[in-house]
């Protein structure tokens, strides 16, 4: 099967341009110019000469262009989500809810919050205090940052992390994924109404290669929200210069049933889970372990739900379920599919493409009869897939949930929400949801990320908006007298001192104050 969308070559010029291929009909649905990896440097270079008057902002100087990009968003929703529906497949309905409400609220929220979530801190200086020293904490925009975004929520995580970086100071260059190059543009149209400067922030549109040289232009950060596979090739360019990266990558996010669940609550959950986006979401629930005992029941309730998806064309408003959005995805749910039929498993519904369409349609397919031999139960499958396995304690759902590289989000689904934390806090994941599954990346506010082979550092929240900045510490002697009493010469009784001040000088600070004294002796010290 071919790539689903390609990168034309011009003859005469060295411009090129991407194709965008509609992934439920494989017609082709536009083309956009596209830059080669030569001329990023030359972008980057634009960045950097616009960084010092954008840094020079206020924030609210910031938030207001962030408003007004927000201003546009909301005038053109029904065009936007058109295009993304079309360019990616989801139903409009994701389309609005996962992709162009989350970006409003974030730029709503970062355009109010950001000066307060990055005010200046005064840190203690300890003892050093009585030395009239004083520390204050600031934080400074990194300068120009990348951002590399995939093509599954073309939107909202590029948009997103654009936002945040611009909030923060930064000028940002963004290469959005070849597959999804419409979006893009309307990305790049709701900062243009935004009246940013030219270079405060730029579209790169291109393929990997654009990416690769994107990492190596001279930026101060990248921000890559990508497959666990290029994130390491990213981190291995980042780690030359040596340069800091924030890698958001894959996920095998289990789900866990408990007996106590509500049984209602967690089957439409778990159907939702799998196969919103077509099952192409970094958090989606890629596992399910359900308590033996309630296992029939719940197996029953989400075979039930799963045939009642209605798949079929996103621009359709009451279509539930897309096409995948690339050959190549459809290629690995169909492998992972075989994998599990050949060692046994039974298919509960679905295990074949959906011929009534042209493009990358597979069923929704709920498998059961699975261990963690699958290639289902192990590798990220990324498509509409549900794989289903009974457990009989605490103990083995927490030693299953954990047997997985990837470490994004899980979920626990209990009635007793006493029982559902502690299990949560076993599991080894950068976010657990009890009772719900998956969306926690359209809250702006919490921190997003991963542990393990699903990267690290976070985006959202305040832990999101520190990933882009530069931490810089002023520390000030505001009463620069004599030398302070550990500078040359060394003696013997500087030694003494030093010894003394390790014991009594660094407990509680009653103890600090009792042994005051020795600062006073300190002082003549200095006088040797
Ligand atoms: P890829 O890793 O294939 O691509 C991600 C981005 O990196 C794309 O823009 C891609 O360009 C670009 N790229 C490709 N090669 C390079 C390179 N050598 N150097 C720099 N950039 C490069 O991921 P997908 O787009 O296929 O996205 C799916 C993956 O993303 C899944 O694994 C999913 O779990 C993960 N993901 C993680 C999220 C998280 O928050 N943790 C959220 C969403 C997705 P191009 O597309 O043009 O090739």
């Amino acid at each position: 099967m071919s790539g689903t969308h390609t990168m034309t070559v011009t003859a005469d010029s060295a411009s090129t341009e991407l194709v965008a291929i509609n992934p439920a009909t494989l017609e082709e649905i536009g083309r956009v110019p596209a830059i080669n990896p030569d001329g990023v440097p030359g972008a980057v270079a634009r960045a950097r000469a616009e960084a010092t008057d954008w840094q020079a902002r206020t924030v609210r100087q910031r938030g207001t262009a962030l408003l007004a990009a927000r201003r546009y968003l909301l005038d053109h929703l029904d065009a936007i989500a058109q295009v993304i529906t079309l360019d990616n497949g989801k139903p409009l309905v994701e389309a609005v809810a996962a992709e162009l409400y989350p970006v409003a609220d974030l730029l709503y929220y970062y355009a109010h919050h950001t000066a307060n979530l990055l005010a200046a801190e005064h840190p203690s200086t300890g003892l050093a205090r009585l030395l009239f020293r004083t520390s204050r904490l600031e934080y400074q925009p990194l300068g120009v940052v990348g951002v590399i975004a995939p093509w599954n929520y073309p939107f909202s995580i590029a948009a997103g992390t654009v936002a945040m970086a611009l909030a923060a100071g930064n000028t940002v260059l963004l290469k959005g994924s070849e597959h999804t190059p419409l979006v893009s543009e309307q990305i790049a149209a709701m900062f243009r109404a935004a009246h940013l400067p030219d270079g405060v922030f730029t579209l790169l549109q291109g393929n990997g290669t654009v990416g690769e040289a994107l990492c190596r232009a001279g930026v101060d950060k990248i921000f890559f929200t990508g497959s666990t596979r290029t994130g390491r090739r990213v981190m291995a360019v980042c780690a030359e210069r040596p340069m800091p990266c924030s890698l958001e990558l894959g996920g095998k996010d289990a789900m866990i049933v408990r007996a106590d669940a509500d049984l209602e609550l967690a089957s439409s959950g778990a159907v939702w889970g799998a196969f919103t986006n077509a099952g192409q979401c970094c958090a989606s629930v890629e596992r399910v372990y359900v308590d033996a005992r309630v296992a029939d029941d719940f197996i029953r309730r989400v075979v039930e739900k799963t045939n009642r998806l209605r798949q079929g064309l996103g621009v359709q408003p009451d279509t539930d379920l897309g096409p995948l959005t690339t050959a190549f995805q459809l290629e690995t749910v169909e492998r992972q599919v075989e994998d599990a039929r050949a060692r046994g498993a039974t298919i509960g519904t679905g295990g074949k493409r959906n011929a009534r369409f042209p493009g990358y349609f597979y069923a929704p397919t709920v498998l059961t009869g699975v261990d963690h031999t699958f290639l289902v139960m192990r590798e990220e499958t990324f498509g509409p897939l549900l794989p289903i396995m009974a457990y009989a304690s605490d103990d083995e759902v927490v030693r299953l949930a954990n047997d997985s590289p990837y470490g994004l989000t899980a979920s626990v689904w209990s009635r007793d929400r006493a029982a559902a934390e502690l299990l949560a806090r076993r599991i080894h994941a950068g976010t657990v949801v009890i009772n719900d599954c998956l969306y926690t990346h359209a809250l702006c506010a919490t921190p997003w990320g991963g542990r393990g082979e699903s990267g690290f550092g976070r985006t959202h929240g305040r832990l999101g908006l520190l990933e882009m900045v530069q931490p810089f510490h002023l520390h000030t002697n505001t009463r620069p007298g004599p030398k302070d009493v550990w500078w040359y010469p060394y003696h013997q009784a500087l030694y003494a001192l030093m010894r003394r001040f390790a014991h009594r000088l660094t407990g509680s600070w009653w103890q600090r104050l009792l042994n005051l004294p020795l600062l006073i002796k300190s002082a003549r010290v200095k006088k040797l």
